[in-house]
């Protein structure tokens, strides 16, 4: 398994794009069957093409100097929502924050496997 598929990616986009192919991030360096690595690969790009058309995600900088929130922020399906509710339609589910390799990652435990 290429672990080099997403490591370009940060973490905001890695959870967001595991949301998006509804697999657990902690499944991406080991056991991932064709079906869902085709998903996930439909999904980076629908991921970085709406990060950029929101002008990234300014985490970093949480707060903009103008006080207002970065871009995509609001948008965000799991990163930053531990605690919250799913936001995939009919998924009850709530976000789970969880540390994989010192970093956090977020997902939903009902609609990701
Ligand atoms: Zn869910």
């Amino acid at each position: 398994m290429d672990q080099t598929l997403i490591a370009g990616l940060g973490n905001i986009y890695t959870d967001e794009v595991c949301f998006c192919a509804k697999v657990l991030p902690t499944r991406i360096a080991n056991t991932l069957k064709e079906k869902e690595m085709k998903k996930i690969h439909k999904c980076i790009p629908q991921i970085l093409k709406f990060a950029i058309s929101k002008k990234g995600t300014s985490a970093n900088n949480y707060v903009r100097t103008d006080g207002t929130r970065g871009g995509m922020v609001p948008y965000l399906k799991v990163y930053g929502r531990e605690g919250e509710k799913c936001r995939r339609k009919g998924c009850k589910g709530i976000i789970k924050k969880i540390k994989v390799n010192a970093r956090g990652t977020h997902f939903c435990s009902v609609c990701q496997k």
